[in-house]
């Protein structure tokens, strides 16, 4: 999806290293996935015709626990993107201290342009391509970017169909009818704003009456846009792939997420609302108390770093900073919440699914959502401890020392085998 998603991914593992506690042996050790598998998936498409699509597994880490993460289908994932995302799963789920990997997976694909019955058959056939080196135990895909319950209902299906008996806990982020959670399909957006208040807090600033950009307005950008709201901050910009939309005076949520129910898109709605359209261009330089990437890799640059007029940046998708940015965002004093953080409610609650699963339970969204605040606030706090008592040059650094650390300790008392 973008030139060096790995490259920023291991530059701030880099950066993290000397305020860290780290064996140096271990530390080289974890510059390099364990292991990823490349399979071809031949479908059958609508028309007759057969098309080959690329798909990827990456399980980069399992010092503390089962490989976890998600699967992308989108038209620029590579072997190199699932190796950097599956590694900020590492990260991830080790500083909200998950007993988890870090694994990601994805098929380069267009998921737009193919039918339901396209997807099913992909879904099932990239299944079978991975089921080896999946598992209750060993490795536990979620959904990602174009990817949601339906598709893991598929991939559960699928995987228990060679099993022979019904296995829900292979997968997280499932429809709630076949061993999926409360509070799942919106965690990830919640863990946003949960932790984007938290920010507020930090920084000693009102959230109510801020003002927030947010890019993006998929299962992650709208829970966003629509608590923040709720908690009293004016969302004043949004924008998806087809266009997006401003107003100074605060946009009405719900309505754009009833337009896109609607619609399809966003484009169009400014029409309907009486808004000013806006590009992600735009989007990304306005002035506003907080502006939350909640797309895709790479989108803060150093060009944008250098012209964007946000107070804080809260990194909702993963890897939206790339590392020139971060350098010039730091020497502006913009602070940058860390993606691992920020982001983290969804494998949170990915977690607190796959143990309901286990012990054939449920618990109400009320259990689930107390637990998901938790988590986040510890891992806020460990961060923050981390940047006071090692004097590290921002937050993000911070989140990777605790996590590094974390990782690194697990590698440390198992020891290198053979
Ligand atoms: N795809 C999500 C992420 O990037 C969730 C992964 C999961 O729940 O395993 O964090």
């Amino acid at each position: 999806m973008t030139d060096d998603a790995l490259g920023n991914m291991l530059a701030q593992m880099e950066a993290a290293e000397p305020y860290a506690d780290v064996d140096e042996g271990v530390f080289e050790r974890l510059k390099h996935p364990e292991r990823t598998l490349k399979v071809s998936l031949p479908i059958e498409r609508d028309d007759g015709s057969v098309e080959v699509y690329e798909g990827f597994r990456c399980q980069f880490d399992s010092a503390r626990g089962p490989y976890k993460g998600g699967i992308r289908y989108h038209p620029g994932v590579s072997m190199d993107e699932v190796t950097a995302l599956a590694g900020w799963m590492t990260w991830k789920t080790a500083l909200v201290d998950l007993p988890y990997g870090g694994a990601k997976g994805g098929v380069v694909c267009d998921p737009t342009e193919m039918s339901r019955r396209e997807r099913e058959s992909l879904t099932r056939r990239y299944t079978e391509g991975i089921r080896r080196m999946i598992g209750p135990d060993v490795d536990v895909p979620a959904p990602d970017i174009n990817t949601g319950q339906q598709e893991m209902a598929w991939l559960m299906d699928t995987y228990s169909m060679y099993g022979g008996y019904v296995i829900p806990d292979v997968v997280t982020g499932k429809p709630i009818e076949v061993g999926g959670t409360a509070g799942r399909v919106e965690a990830t957006g919640r863990g946003v704003a949960i932790t984007t208040r938290r920010m507020f807090e930090y920084l000693d600033r009102d959230l109510d009456g801020a003002t927030v950009a947010v890019q993006g307005f998929g299962n992650v950008g709208s829970v966003t846009a629509r608590l923040l709201s709720s908690m009293g901050a004016d969302v004043v910009a949004v924008s998806d792939v087809s266009g997006g939309v401003h107003d100074p005076d605060g946009l009405d949520v719900m309505d754009i997420e009833r337009y896109i129910s609607e619609n399809g898109v966003m484009a169009g709605y400014e029409d309907d609302a009486a808004a000013d359209a806006i590009d992600n261009d735009h989007l990304l330089r306005l002035d506003v108390d907080a502006l939350i990437p909640a797309a895709i890799e790479n989108v803060i640059t150093e060009s944008v770093a250098e012209e964007l007029r946000a107070d804080l940046v809260v990194e909702a998708a993963n890897g939206p900073t790339t590392v020139a940015a971060d350098a010039v965002l730091r020497e502006r004093d913009v602070p940058v919440l860390p993606d691992i953080l920020a982001n983290a409610g969804g494998v949170i609650v990915s977690y607190l699914e796959w143990v309901q699963n286990s012990q054939q339970y449920s618990w109400s969204l009320q259990e689930v959502n107390d637990d998901l605040e938790l988590k986040l606030a510890r891992g806020f706090d460990e961060m923050l401890d981390a940047y006071t008592a090692r004097e590290t040059p921002d937050l993000r650094t911070a989140a990777y020392v605790v996590a590094l650390e974390r990782v690194g300790k697990a590698h440390e008392i198992r020891g290198l085998f053979p």
